[in-house]
């Protein structure tokens, strides 16, 4: 981060300062005026220097930008009613102009954003048709917001200096070459935010409008095809009958019990959470390995069933909710979906290095907090905007190669101290989970079998009903392979750390 939060908070404090002494100005006298300038111009310098590298930052950035619009408008307003009643036209225009970006950005912040992302991307879109040449060059979001911040910054400084500049030789020519000079660059200015906002506008009602055809759709008919769900909602094109569209959680709810293309999802994994609960707490218990089980070697289980069964839950929450006719809240429950593959995953991985190293508990240890960490990281980080970004998809695909390979890093010791064979034949039980979970997410992501045949796998049969067999397969086996896995870590413990 080239730029991080102490830096930010100085900024915003030097900011404050700024509009401070900028709402004083019409009062005060010109030593003020001048004191104020320079202070102002630091500021501005420092801030083109520093790109903040963080999504938050950048956003924070952009509330404070929106923020410091209206206020230095307010300044220029007070200035223009005391100093400059005789104004000619050209001066006229252009202050109607500044006034006009004002009105449209704080029109942005009560009716349009709900956050500094949303913000962010409006102001970008906005300056892109006609300042296209300054953010062409930059990648991501972060970076044409920042650009586009230095640009409206630009204007108003210039703006400001013009004003200062009068007011310190008391000459109001000047003033009006200011005006003219900038009328311009805010004529533009004005009609590109207009036109952005505009667009901003028409994007807003015209998702409102197509949440609510659904709703009047779904309350009509119940079931609705896929070109009749808005944008948000569309995940696979080629199931295409079936979708409930709800406007409440209650309405999700009860809509468990009704036919639909999640009919198969919900339930799949609602019974697997069953049969889950069957194993951990009847059959497991009955298991000869329960009886030579040690406090911790229970424990260790008891978090791969607690993984699993948070896993399913996850899931049934997920398909359950996702009619839900509120972006937000759908988005959310997505998070809670993938939430529950990562500790899955991590607590797999858990029971295979606690037995590979039984008796050495050192390297047991550093192996598990390793993989718990990780296992965490990917429960907390979904829920992180920065992580969802579309620029974002290389760094999610690490995380959980990261993660995964965690389940691999033991091979390598293993083998050294105990033979290439051995470790072979030590991972060999979780071979046929391993490949269970590979396969339903290879077929999940290629989305076959309803790819050949659209519409023939709706309700049944698709891809994603595959994937919640596969995850229920991956459990299962592995169930089997953490039992075999145990019965050869007792009969080695009985060698080589009899104790334990
Ligand atoms: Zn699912």
């Amino acid at each position: 981060m080239a730029c991080g939060a102490t830096s930010m908070a100085v900024e915003s404090s030097t900011e404050a300062e700024a509009f401070a002494s900028a709402t004083a100005l019409p009062n005060e006298d010109t030593g003020f005026l001048r004191d104020r300038r320079r202070r102002h111009s630091f500021h501005a310098s420092r801030k083109l220097s520093c790109d903040y590298q963080d999504a938050d930052a950048v956003f924070i950035r952009v509330e404070l930008f929106l923020a410091e619009l209206e206020r230095r408008m307010q300044w220029l307003e007070e200035y223009r009613r005391s100093h400059m009643v005789q104004i000619d036209t050209s001066l006229k225009r252009g202050y109607a102009t500044l006034e006009a970006v004002r009105d449209q950005c704080s029109l942005a912040s009560d009716e349009l954003m709900g956050s500094g992302k949303k913000r962010a991307r409006i102001l970008v879109e906005t300056l892109e048709d006609g300042y296209n040449e300054v953010l062409v060059t930059k990648e991501t979001l972060e970076q044409k917001a920042q650009a586009g911040v230095r640009l409206m910054e630009s204007f108003l400084s210039e703006l400001e200096h013009r004003v200062h500049a009068v007011r310190d030789r008391g000459i109001y020519g000047t003033l009006d070459d200011g005006w003219k000079a900038m009328d311009s660059k805010l004529v533009s200015a004005r009609e590109i935010v207009d036109e952005g906002m505009e667009r901003a506008r028409r994007t807003r009602d015209s998702l409102r409008v197509t949440v609510e055809e659904a709703i009047r759709l779904a309350q009509e008919k119940r079931l609705i095809n896929y070109h009749e769900l808005p944008h948000p909602w569309r995940v696979n094109p080629h199931i295409i009958k079936g979708y409930r569209f709800t406007t409440s959680k209650v309405e999700c709810v009860s809509s468990v019990f009704a036919y639909s293309n999640e009919m198969f999802n919900i339930w799949s994994h609602m019974i697997g959470l069953v049969i889950v609960l069957a194993i951990a707490f009847y059959f497991y218990p009955l298991h000869t390995n329960f009886s030579l089980s040690s406090k911790s070697d229970i424990t260790i289980a008891a978090v791969f069933f607690f993984a699993a069964c948070k896993c399913l839950v996850c899931s049934t929450i997920w398909h359950t909710m996702n009619s839900i006719a509120s972006q937000s809240l759908m988005e959310r429950f997505a998070c809670v979906d993938y939430t529950g593959i990562s500790m899955l995953v991590a607590a797999s991985i858990v029971t295979t290095e606690y037995t590979a190293f039984y008796c050495e508990p050192i390297s047991r240890w550093t192996y598990i907090i390793l993989t718990m960490s990780l296992g965490i990281g990917g429960i907390i980080l979904p829920w992180h905007p920065t992580f969802n970004r579309h620029d974002m998809a290389w760094a999610r695909v690490g995380f959980f190669v990261t993660l995964a390979a965690t389940g691999f890093s033991p091979i390598a010791q293993l083998s050294y101290t105990r033979g290439f064979s051995w470790t072979m034949y030590f991972y060999a039980p979780i071979v046929k989970s391993m490949v269970v979970y590979f396969v339903g997410a290879l077929i999940y992501a290629s989305k076959i079998p309803e790819r050949w045949k659209p519409g023939f796998f709706d309700y049944v049969g698709g891809s994603h009903n595959i994937w919640h067999i596969a995850v229920l397969g991956g459990i299962f086996f592995h169930y089997h392979a953490m039992q075999d896995l145990f019965a050869g870590a007792f009969i080695r413990a009985q060698g080589e750390c009899p104790s334990l």
